[in-house]
């Protein structure tokens, strides 16, 4: 039985390709900045994004809190979304590392926080208040059904921060899938933001690896939060090289994972007992509920694990499946059939 694994874009493997490029890779100490094969990959995601420069760490979690460390100092607010991945899944870390203070605001269910909503979070000059220094968004937001902001929101949420004289943080951990699912350049998505983290490790299916991008300035100030949390890494050639890889090979073929994820959803649509809402579902996340009460969210989850398909419950009846490289269409439907006989 072959397993199909749909917990996370995050299991995905390296390519051969990747692994021939590591075996290749021309290495040196990049604490000392001498890793020829690190500068290139940070080189070419800067100008992948528009940015001046970028900085490789070893996860996404990492490079948002390089970024949140970076903008902020002690007692100063982040505004942020209630739904955020910065929020609920890295461990608190602005606050356990940075005594940055999280200001949470509603998600609307398409990943967007209302301008109105920001506005009103953003502090006064009050000797009660800390002060507020950053926003940071989520592209594509991960808990808000995968949805994709567009370059009018971002650009939208960026204004108020220059006017407030706030910095815009922008979490991409997918913010490649964004830009393919929407049909944009990727810098029209991050033009108006102060700083961006992406993720190598998930739909681009780099072994490890994140880059933080912003300007020259901002990502010298950035290599030293790096190196406070322990994340010089020697030679992270290694790694890069998969990068590399990854942005020169593996960009363009998320659609695929968009397709795959669309004919899953078509399909959950229509099995009974199972809800889902299809305009949601825009690129490689795909979030369904159970509405029938015959059996619990758990008992579907162990008999789908016993099927050979593995997911996530992220809350009672919801179950999180994401498409990523390794999966094919004929995955999809041999999923689509073990979750039709699991809702029975
Ligand atoms: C996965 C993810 C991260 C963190 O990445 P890790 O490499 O798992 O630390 C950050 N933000 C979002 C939106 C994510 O989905």
């Amino acid at each position: 039985m072959k397993i199909i694994d749909l917990r996370s874009d995050t299991v995905t493997l390296p390519t051969p390709a990747m692994r021939e490029a590591i075996s290749r890779a021309e290495v040196g100490d990049d604490v000392f900045e001498e890793d020829p094969t690190v500068k290139r990959l940070e080189e070419m995601a800067a100008e992948r994004v528009g940015r001046e420069a970028a900085l490789l760490v070893a996860s996404g979690t990492m490079a948002n809190l390089v970024c949140t460390l970076t903008h902020c100092a002690r007692g100063e607010e982040v505004i942020l979304g209630n739904r955020s991945h910065i929020f609920l899944n890295e461990a608190g870390g602005m606050s356990a590392l940075g005594g940055i203070h999280p200001h949470t605001v509603s998600n609307q269910p398409d990943g967007t926080i209302r301008l109105t909503d920001i506005e009103a979070a953003v502090r006064g000059d009050n000797v009660h208040f800390p002060r507020t220094r950053l926003i940071c968004l989520e592209n594509t937001h991960n808990r808000c059904n995968g949805m994709a902001l567009t370059p009018e929101y971002c650009d939208a949420v960026a204004e108020l921060a220059r006017e407030h004289g706030l910095k815009l943080h922008i979490d991409g951990a997918r913010i490649f899938n964004a830009a393919v699912a929407l049909g944009v350049d990727v810098k029209d998505l991050v033009r108006g933001a102060d700083s961006l983290s992406f993720c190598l490790s998930k739909g681009l299916s780099a072994p490890v690896g994140s880059l933080v991008c912003g300007t020259r300035e901002f990502i010298t100030e950035a290599r030293r939060s790096r190196k406070i949390l322990g994340g010089g890494m020697r030679q992270a050639g290694i790694i890069a090289a998969a990068g590399i890889t990854s942005l020169a090979q593996m960009v363009d073929r998320l659609a695929q994972d968009h397709r795959n994820a669309r004919r899953l959803a078509e399909g959950v649509a229509r099995i009974e007992g199972l809800s889902i809402n299809l305009p949601e579902v825009q690129t490689n996340i795909v979030y369904f509920t159970l509405t029938g009460s015959r059996i619990t969210g758990e008992q579907f989850l162990t008999r789908l694990g016993k099927m050979g398909v593995k997911t996530l419950l992220t809350e009672p009846n919801t179950f999180r499946m994401v498409t990523h490289y390794g999966i094919e269409e004929s995955d999809i439907d041999a999923a689509l059939s073990v979750i039709r006989e699991a809702a029975q």
